[in-house]
């Protein structure tokens, strides 16, 4: 789609406004039913670079293409809510690191997209602002925490979009909408300008209809950042020929939808002749749950004790600074966001520390070690990307556990830092369905060309 798309546009076939307006176009008439988009971006300077550089003949293949951003990734002069009133009135001032590396290749950002508040969700639920529906059916919700973003990418509002990934973020919502969504291995992306969530597992990826196109946005973005200590400065990516695929037990017990399991072993089979298939063990998945809701409430109440009501828009009650901070996060942020505050600043608390927070970060090695043992046997593991169907609206938005079940198979990788794709292997009832693929760290360019190679070979279904 991104090559056509780029050969139209040096071909001098379409303009980039005439490309841009399409696209607006279509959003301006469709996305009322969908909710993917909180604001848009028209923005006639950004057009304008990208034509020049069309014009020199100095295109890239993103020249020109517009990307659709989750609201919780800065770009310059534009609001920055991350799906929360305590952001409301925000304006960046500065672009993420991401966005500065897609401006300079002439990409146009198109808007901002809804997300749940902070990231925290798995259903777009909890934003602030609205709700953002499946792109299959309307009832049911579209995954989150990067909803907007898939969405966005499903119903061809945009070509591309940016989501982050947490705890599954860009995988789950790309499974709920039937596209491709990509967490590359942590610390390839910079996380500067993106508000964080919780900082040793956030990362940012591409959504895209294609393997191919999620791969020509991670290219363009990755790389070693000065504002960014996290990001790998000298790394080569590992080459790895996908000859024997993995089938970690532990993922397809109880909790998993049987009509998923079943559809992964029938497209499984028809790859059969192709790869070794081999049955692996993962013994400590079964804590990868537990383990993320310590570690990531602990980083989530460090990271938002920022939001004080002096430092960013949202101010309430000014009479006493006990009361500015009480009466702006009480009433500027979200029973959600709460709920993971007081939770974080209770593990982390005196007496507390070494029972949860320290005991979570054993368990987070153990987990690491794992997957590194049985990359040592298999070349790539293939799990469910969600232990469900999409939901409907309401299901589990009141019983928060239920919720957290939904990331089962995505956190395990972000505790670990691998990078994990999730592909679109069919339907069940008008639903899709997304197989993970998980590759050992820096495999992040091989994985994409097997997620290819596997996109080809079922494309029939
Ligand atoms: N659904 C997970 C959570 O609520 C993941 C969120 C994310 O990846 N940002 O924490």
């Amino acid at each position: 789609m991104v090559e056509e798309l780029h050969k139209k546009l040096v071909a001098q076939e379409i303009s980039v406004k005439e490309l841009f307006q399409e696209y607006l176009q279509r959003i301006k008439k469709q996305d009322k039913d969908y909710g993917s988009f909180l604001y848009l971006i028209e923005d006639e300077e950004q057009i304008n670079y990208a034509q020049k550089l069309i014009d020199e003949k100095k295109a890239h293949l993103l020249t020109g293409i517009p990307i659709a951003v989750k609201d919780n990734i800065l770009i310059k002069d534009y609001p920055c809510t991350a799906g929360s009133k305590i952001l409301e009135n925000f304006i960046a001032p500065y672009d993420a690191t991401v966005i500065k590396k897609l401006r300079e290749l002439g990409a146009v950002f198109i808007g901002k997209t809804n997300l749940d508040e902070f990231a925290m969700g798995s259903s777009t639920e909890n934003s602030a602002f609205k709700k953002t529906k499946n792109p299959y059916n309307p009832e049911y919700v579209p995954g989150g925490s990067s909803g907007g973003s898939a969405v966005a990418v499903a119903k061809d509002f945009a070509p591309l979009a940016l989501g982050s990934d947490t705890g599954g973020s860009i995988r789950q919502p790309a499974s709920f909408c039937g596209i491709v969504g990509f967490k590359p291995t942590y610390g390839l992306v910079s996380r500067y300008g993106l508000i964080a969530m919780a900082s040793s597992l956030d990362q940012i990826g591409p959504f895209a209809k294609t393997v191919k196109d999620a791969k020509i946005l991670f290219e363009s973005i990755l790389g070693p950042d000065p504002l960014d200590a996290t990001t790998h400065k000298n790394f080569t990516f590992k080459q790895v020929q996908p000859k024997i695929i993995g089938i970690p037990k532990e993922y397809f017990q109880e909790g998993l939808d049987e009509r998923i399991k079943n559809l992964i072993f029938e497209r499984i089979e028809e790859i059969k002749s192709d790869f070794q298939i081999k049955e692996i063990n993962l013994p400590m998945s079964k804590y990868a749950l537990a383990c993320y809701y310590l570690v990531m409430p602990a980083e989530v109440s460090a990271n938002l004790a920022r939001y004080d009501g002096i430092r960013y828009g949202w101010r309430k009650d000014q009479s006493s600074i006990l009361r500015l901070y009480e009466t702006t996060r009480g009433s500027g942020f979200g029973p959600e966001v709460k709920r993971r505050i007081f939770l974080g600043t209770f593990i982390l608390s005196h007496g507390y520390y070494d029972a949860y927070y320290v005991r979570a970060l054993k368990l987070r090695n153990k987990i690491k070690e794992d997957f590194k043992k049985v990359f040592k046997e298999v070349d790539f593991i293939f799990t469910p990307t969600s232990p469900t169907l999409p939901f409907k609206f309401g299901e589990k938005i009141k019983d928060p556990l239920s919720m957290y079940l939904s990331d089962l198979y995505t956190v395990g990788v972000n505790l670990a830092g691998l990078p994990a794709l999730s592909l679109n292997i069919g339907f069940i009832e008008g639903l899709p369905v997304g197989l993970q693929i998980i590759g050992d760290h820096f495999s992040d360019l091989s994985l994409l060309d097997f997620a290819e190679i596997l996109e080809k070979k079922w494309s029939s279904f």
